[in-house]
């Protein structure tokens, strides 16, 4: 059996003369890894072997493709255990939802060997007798990838998977905060037989390597997964060579709680959501929205609950949350807190934490949150909670929709005509009705607004990575 240290060796590309950075246990401050910063240059080089490598990539069949895409698949289900180990090294998340991300990044794998073989065009009725319409999917050639660091392996394989399986081939910068998981999920591809120079993964600076990923013309689409504020720069950046932009950008969900509700089953929903990666999801429910009526048993059910939510290491099977990812997210809580505290919000309740090293924060609970405090609007990417009442549906729905993000909303109800009302008038690309846990490979992820362009996942997924192509024939 190889050991942990022995499979990085294998996986973490040579330093040559390049930089290096290091990679950091958030949990322990211990460095895991050192790495090389890819240069420009490094970059440039990837994306010609890239392109070279399309050529014959998408020449092969998407039953071909599919069949590798398998393998691959195979191989995270035999490495398993040491995927979960090195996204709970180096992102903090406890064992078990590492381990969930595993099969979760499995499934994206699995759906686009299915999807790609399904990339079908169409046969147009014609109105000139003469011509006979057709269309055909192809696939877009280069694709760069740019993945955060909350889910560093499910974020690659719901670019990585459909790019391949659309006979793309791809470029990928993960976040410096996780680069391990990604070059170990691009070994295990190698493994599987998937052409070395169909995926490569540029570890280091965003500065140096990004303008590359943007700006080259070779490159014909760019996925990324991120903030608002890096996607709409990112975008900008593109548009010189008029890349496809798949942007999966940051959220600010409301989670809205019914006069009807079943308050037991809302805030059990809340619970599993709101804390899950310690917070850091962009589809975590951020703001809280409460039927008046139901406020007091909910505070008085958070109360309780809050409490038994344990910051620690994601190696302790006792750790509910591990820790946040690194400093700036931790000092960005505590200023949140601060905040909310000086606009009259006070902790009720709070999680354990561990003392000493580490970037940990506690789960807390808040009252009296208003919505002039930067939880409410700001994305809070962390363990924080606090509830606001409304009266009325339709100030639920203003209020839900008073913010540039688009992306999740959460309703809970057990009136269909209200759920209906409200997703007619949520300005979401995602709502969760009675269920709070709602990511799944076969449907459409992605936001409207500034959430976002592009949906991954579900069939939608597979046509970011290709073109359709319009054939007319004369007859
Ligand atoms: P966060 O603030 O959560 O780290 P970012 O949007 O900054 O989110 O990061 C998401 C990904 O985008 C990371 O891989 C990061 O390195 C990358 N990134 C950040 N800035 C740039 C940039 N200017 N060009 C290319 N990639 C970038």
């Amino acid at each position: 059996m190889m050991t942990m240290k022995d499979w990085l060796k294998q996986i973490i590309p040579p330093v040559g003369n390049r930089a290096t950075f290091d990679d950091v246990n958030p949990a322990t401050l211990e460095v895991i890894a050192t790495l090389p910063k890819h240069t420009a240059k490094d970059a440039e080089a990837a994306v010609v072997a890239a392109e070279r490598c399309f050529h014959t990539w998408s020449e092969t069949t998407a039953q071909q493709r599919a069949e590798l895409l398998n393998k691959w698949g195979d191989k995270l289900v035999e490495h398993k255990e040491k995927l979960a180990e090195i996204m709970v090294l180096e992102q903090g998340k406890p064992l078990a939802e590492a381990r969930a991300e595993v099969d979760y990044s499995l499934s994206f794998i699995r759906w686009f060997a299915a999807e790609g073989v399904r990339a079908e065009g169409r046969v147009i009725p014609s109105p000139k007798p003469e011509l006979r319409l057709m269309t055909r999917k192809m696939p877009l050639g280069v694709v760069a990838v740019i993945t955060p660091w909350n889910f560093p392996a499910a974020m690659i394989t719901r670019k990585m998977a459909p790019a391949l399986a659309a006979g793309c081939t791809v470029v990928a910068k993960p976040a410096e905060d996780t680069p391990l998981t990604a070059l170990a999920l691009v070994h295990l591809a190698k493994e599987a037989g998937i052409p070395a120079d169909a995926l490569h993964i540029l570890t280091g600076d965003a500065k140096e390597i990004g303008p590359v990923l943007t700006g080259h013309p070779h490159i014909r689409g760019l996925s990324f997964t991120g903030s608002t504020p890096t996607g709409k720069r990112l975008l900008v950046e593109c548009a010189a060579t008029v890349k496809k932009c798949g942007m999966e950008l940051g959220g600010n969900a409301p989670f809205i709680i019914c006069e009807d509700a079943d308050i037991d089953k809302a805030v059990s929903g809340l619970l599993a959501a709101r804390f899950r990666n310690a917070g850091q999801a962009c589809n975590a429910p951020n703001r809280i929205l409460v039927h008046e009526k139901h406020i007091k048993r909910a505070m008085e059910i958070l109360k309780e609950k809050v409490p038994g939510v344990r910051a620690g290491n994601g190696m302790d099977a006792a750790s509910n949350i591990g820790p946040l990812i690194n400093k700036p997210a931790r000092d960005k809580y505590l200023a949140m807190l601060d905040d909310a505290k000086a606009k009259g919000a006070s902790i009720v309740a709070s999680g354990g934490s561990p003392e000493g090293t580490g970037h940990f924060a506690p789960a807390v609970l808040l009252s009296h949150v208003s919505t002039e405090m930067r939880v409410w609007k700001e994305e809070i990417f962390a363990p924080i909670l606090g509830l606001v009442p409304f009266a009325t549906d339709e100030q639920a729905i203003d209020l839900a929709n008073a913010t540039e993000a688009g992306l999740a909303a959460y309703l809970y109800t057990p009136s269909i005509p209200r759920a209906w009302k409200f997703a007619e008038h949520l300005e979401t690309g995602m709502l969760g009705i009675n269920a709070s846990l709602i990511s799944q490979a076969c449907a459409p992820f992605g936001g409207v607004k500034c959430s976002g362009l592009g949906r991954e996942g579900s069939h939608e997924g597979l046509d970011e990575f290709m073109e359709t192509q319009y054939l007319a024939w004369g007859v």
